[in-house]
């Protein structure tokens, strides 16, 4: 049977929002008059959330679930959600009504204008946590000033894109998702709408600061080499003022007064900015040699204990 539209629903402890959820999204999509699946995307909750989704499933064969052996993170779960569903669009959206559903049906009629993704840009964000919010603004910053892809700023993952894209992003083998910024890479026609983003509806955030990181470094090092870069540089910054420091010494020894300069104050300075900077550059050189590893290893990316989806 012909699905029309996905809406893939990563969910890591939202038993308190799954229902609001549900009773906001279902109206909205009905609406369309169109063939669609809700593809709930289990990520490990720790909570009753699956037991909610499975319920919904027993009444509403539009609910499918994706149940993961364990929490492998919101961006591997969204990629679970693309793998498995099976509609000609792919809308993407957060469980806790940060994302407000309603915005699917704006972003749905543009996609037909002839888009391959539209995604839903922040025009301001309601977060109680004024360190994340400035975290978040200064990230996207960075990030578009570094990357080799334009990576709109201000933009999460809540989107819609065709089967077209999903397919393009499907095939991209690595393991350190960063879904936003591989969308971005992949080019044709794109678009967006702007939206205020809510507060979390209930429950607590599932994206620790941990998570966040990980996500904030998966997206620099799949999308820019500049720390590489940076690491280089410093090096030759570094020789050359060695080079003049050498030259000093050498000279203040053969044709000094006899006397050694005390030094014990640039020998510290000289000390602890080599080894800071060799620490730097080595942590950066790590940072891109697990990713590799990560992708050499070749592991599955998740693993599915249970699902009822058509794939
Ligand atoms: N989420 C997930 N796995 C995780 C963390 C989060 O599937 O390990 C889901 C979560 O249930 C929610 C979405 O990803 O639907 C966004 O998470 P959250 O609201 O914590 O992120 P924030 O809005 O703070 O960026
Ligand atoms: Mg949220």
């Amino acid at each position: 049977m012909k699905t029309d539209l996905s809406i893939i629903i990563p969910i890591y402890n939202e038993e308190l929002n799954i229902p609001n959820l549900y009773a906001r999204l279902k109206p909205v999509v009905e609406k369309f008059g169109i063939s669609y699946e809700l593809v709930f995307v289990n990520d490990g909750s720790k909570d009753r959330s699956i037991l909610l989704i499975k319920e919904l499933s027993k009444t509403d064969n539009t609910v499918k679930y994706i149940d993961l052996s364990r929490n492998f993170g919101h961006q591997i779960a969204v990629s679970a959600g693309i793998d498995l569903s099976v509609g000609d669009s792919i809308a993407i959206i957060d469980a806790d009504l940060q994302d407000p559903p309603e915005l699917i049906d704006i972003m749905y009629k543009k996609l037909k204008e002839g888009y391959e993704n539209v995604y839903a840009k922040r025009r301001s964000r309601k977060d109680k946590n004024v360190i994340k919010k400035a975290a978040y603004k200064t990230f996207y910053r960075i990030l578009a000033r570094i990357s080799q892809v334009d990576i709109p700023l201000d933009t999460g993952d809540f989107r819609i894109m065709s089967r077209k894209m999903a397919e393009v992003v499907k095939n991209m083998p690595e393991r350190n998702k960063f879904l936003r910024g591989q969308i971005a890479w992949a080019g044709f026609k794109q678009t967006f709408v702007e939206y205020d983003r809510d507060e979390r509806a209930a429950g607590e955030p599932g994206y620790t600061y941990k998570k966040l990181f990980q996500l904030a470094f998966d997206g620099i090092t799949g999308f820019s080499n500049l720390p590489l870069r940076i690491a280089t540089y410093s090096g030759f910054v570094v020789f050359f003022i060695s080079l003049v420091l050498i030259g000093y010494s050498l000279i203040s020894y053969f044709f000094g007064n006899g006397q050694i300069p005390q030094g014990w104050t640039s020998l510290m300075i000289s000390v602890m900015f080599l080894g800071g900077i060799q620490l730097l550059s080595l942590g950066i050189i790590g940072e891109y040699i697990s990713r590799i590893q990560t992708d050499v290893r070749q592991r599955p990316l998740y693993v599915v204990a249970e699902s009822n989806t058509e794939k």
